[in-house]
C-alpha cells in the first residue's frame, strides 16, 4: 500500500473521521514541513510510551504524582470524582474547581458485570482515610450507571463523616460531561448539592 492510502487508513480508524476528512488529512500533512509530521508523529508515539497512571488520582499523566496532584494551589479540602480524564479535562477547561480529582476510569454498571473493584474506588476510599479531605463532589454522568455509581460511593463515604455532594441537574439527563459546554458545566458545579 502506497504511504498516503497507508495514512488514510491508520487516520479512518480515529472516531468521528470518515474517510473524506481522513483523505484530507492525510494530504495536509504531506503538504506540511517535516519538523511537523515528525512532532506528531512522536507526539502519538509519546501518548503510548510515556503516559501512566498517577499513583494518587489516577488521571493519566507523564509523572508521578502527576501536576494537579502536586500544585499547591489546589485545595486538598474537596476531591471531584469523574468517571475518565476526558471529564477531568472537561472541567479544567472551565477553571471552576479548584480541589483536587480522582479518576475512577468506569462506572459501575451490574448488567456489563463491572463492579466498585473493576474500578478505582479502593483508591479513592483510602485517599479519604487520610482525614484531610472534608468533601467529595461526585462528577459522574448523569446516566444510570453514574448515577449508581454515585449513591454507591455516597454509602462508602458518609460513614467517614465526609460532606458528600452531587454536580447540579444544569447537565442534561443522560448527557455527557466531555460534551457540555463549559458554562453549564461551570453551573453545575457551582451549583452542587448536598446528596
Ligand atoms: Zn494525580
Amino acid at each position: 500500500m502506497d504511504p498516503i492510502a497507508r495514512l488514510t487508513e491508520a487516520l479512518t480508524k480515529l472516531p468521528g473521521i470518515g474517510e473524506k476528512t481522513a483523505s484530507r488529512l492525510a494530504f495536509h500533512i504531506l503538504g506540511s514541513s517535516e519538523e511537523y509530521a515528525r512532532g506528531l508523529a512522536q507526539a502519538i508515539l509519546d501518548v503510548k510510551e510515556r503516559i501512566l497512571l498517577c499513583s494518587v488520582c489516577m488521571n493519566i499523566t507523564d509523572q508521578d504524582p502527576c501536576r494537579l496532584c502536586q500544585d499547591p494551589d489546589r485545595s486538598e479540602e474537596v476531591i471531584c470524582v469523574v468517571e475518565e480524564p476526558n471529564d477531568l479535562y472537561a472541567i479544567e477547561k472551565t477553571g471552576s474547581f479548584k480541589g483536587k480529582y480522582h479518576v475512577l476510569h468506569g462506572v459501575i454498571s451490574p448488567l456489563e458485570g463491572i463492579g466498585p473493584d473493576e474500578i478505582y474506588v479502593n483508591e479513592l476510599l483510602n485517599r479519604l482515610k487520610g482525614g484531610k479531605v472534608k468533601e467529595v463532589l461526585l462528577a459522574t454522568n448523569p446516566v444510570v450507571e453514574g448515577d449508581t455509581t454515585a449513591l454507591f460511593l455516597k454509602e462508602q463515604i458518609r460513614p467517614l463523616g465526609i460532606r458528600v455532594t452531587r454536580i447540579a441537574r444544569g447537565i442534561p439527563v443522560g448527557g455527557d460531561l466531555e460534551y457540555t459546554d463549559g458554562a453549564t458545566l461551570t453551573d453545575a458545579i457551582r451549583g452542587r448539592q448536598d446528596l
